[in-house]
């Protein structure tokens, strides 16, 4: 294994972090020091961070701190986002809360909160922000969904 930075083989510990390879491939492998540098590797939680479709990554573990802190906020951002969208809209975050909600905790309204939790860290936003500027402006959730929410079953 080579690291995609600076090219050492020699590194006892290589973490596979998310950066695109001249193949396409949306993960590379990269020595823990330049891992670090590039921002691609948490040093709190000890783990690289997870890279999503639009080319932003963060650490998944800070997201679940970051829930934990708003959680007071996790009913209020889904009722308010709710507000907002019209119902095709509705149809597809209930669609996609639901299939994140089966791999997690089973709570459709968290489901959403980390949806724009984990949005709000990979931009650096705000929630209010991402309610006021992302979806309300736009009538849309496409900015908190990943592609992979795009099509109905
Ligand atoms: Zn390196
Ligand atoms: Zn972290």
């Amino acid at each position: 294994m080579k690291c995609k930075f600076c090219g050492n083989e020699n590194m006892s510990v290589m973490a596979l972090v998310p950066a695109r390879s001249p193949d396409g491939a949306l993960t590379a492998f990269a020595c823990l020091p330049c891992a670090k540098k590039k921002g691609l590797y948490c040093e709190k939680h000890d783990r690289p961070f997870t890279g999503f479709d639009d080319e932003t990554s963060v650490c998944i573990m800070c997201v679940e701190e970051f829930i934990k802190q708003e959680k007071y906020r996790i009913h209020e951002v889904a009722k308010r986002i709710f507000d907002v969208i019209p119902y095709e809209e509705k149809e597809r975050l209930l669609f996609a809360a639901e299939i994140a909600a089966e791999l997690t905790d089973r709570n459709r309204d968290v489901a959403i909160f980390r949806f724009v939790a984990s949005r709000a860290k990979r931009s650096g936003l705000l929630i209010d922000d991402i309610i006021d500027e992302h979806i309300a402006k736009t009538k849309s959730v496409s900015f908190i969904l990943g592609e992979h929410f795009h099509c109905f079953p």
